[in-house]
């Protein structure tokens, strides 16, 4: 079988592309304590691109068996991939995420969020682009945790935390880069908790 992340004999992942993947401290994003497998570099950055351009779902098997959740979470709420990218690559990598830490945690997946049919394209000049617009069915889960494949600004897991009135966010990896800012409106427990 070959690595997932550099096609040399070896896989799920070769031991020098294991060895290659760094963690990420956690960060505190507005209200949101996000937490990541991995840093977004690196074999990570190549697992994370297979899963989402590829539909290879290893890689969210591989991350969920490193991935940690608090104790008090009572399930998972994914953030879904706008309706266009998922036909388009055969996959949702947040919802695949999610699943593969659900089966590993035991908690439930509740895809209470749904993604408009289209957005633009998050890779683009700005800075800060807006998050997709989300929509939240029922009522807010506050120990649940939002999960997503990749955290890049930011943006995105607070906008979905937000809808689902959580405070914690997942993800197989986020960019090194990320800063946390805020947290002025989190539980006191929460505070405090960057790593940085
Ligand atoms: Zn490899």
């Amino acid at each position: 079988m070959p690595c997932i992340s550099c096609a040399r004999p070896g896989g799920p992942i070769c031991e020098p592309c294991r060895t290659r993947l760094r963690s990420v401290p956690d960060r505190v994003l507005g209200d949101v304590v996000a937490t990541a497998t991995w840093a977004h570099s690196g074999p990570a950055r190549s697992l994370v691109h297979r899963l989402k351009y590829d539909g290879v779902t290893a890689p969210a098997d591989l991350a969920a068996a490193e991935g940690r959740v608090p104790d008090d979470v009572i399930a998972l709420v994914p953030v879904p991939r706008v309706s266009a990218r998922t036909v388009s690559y055969g996959v949702d990598p947040a919802n695949a995420f999610a699943r593969a830490l659900g089966a590993r945690l035991g908690l439930p997946v509740v895809r209470c969020l749904s993604a408009p049919a289209w957005s633009r394209r998050r890779a683009g000049r700005r800075r800060r682009p807006a998050p997709p617009r989300f929509r939240m069915a029922g009522d807010p889960i506050p120990r649940a945790v939002v999960v997503d494949d990749v955290i890049t600004s930011g943006a995105t897991v607070e906008a979905a935390a937000a809808l689902v009135g959580a405070h914690r966010a997942v993800a197989i990896t986020m960019a090194p880069g990320v800063k946390s800012r805020g947290g002025t409106g989190l539980p006191h427990t929460m505070r405090g908790r960057d790593v940085d």
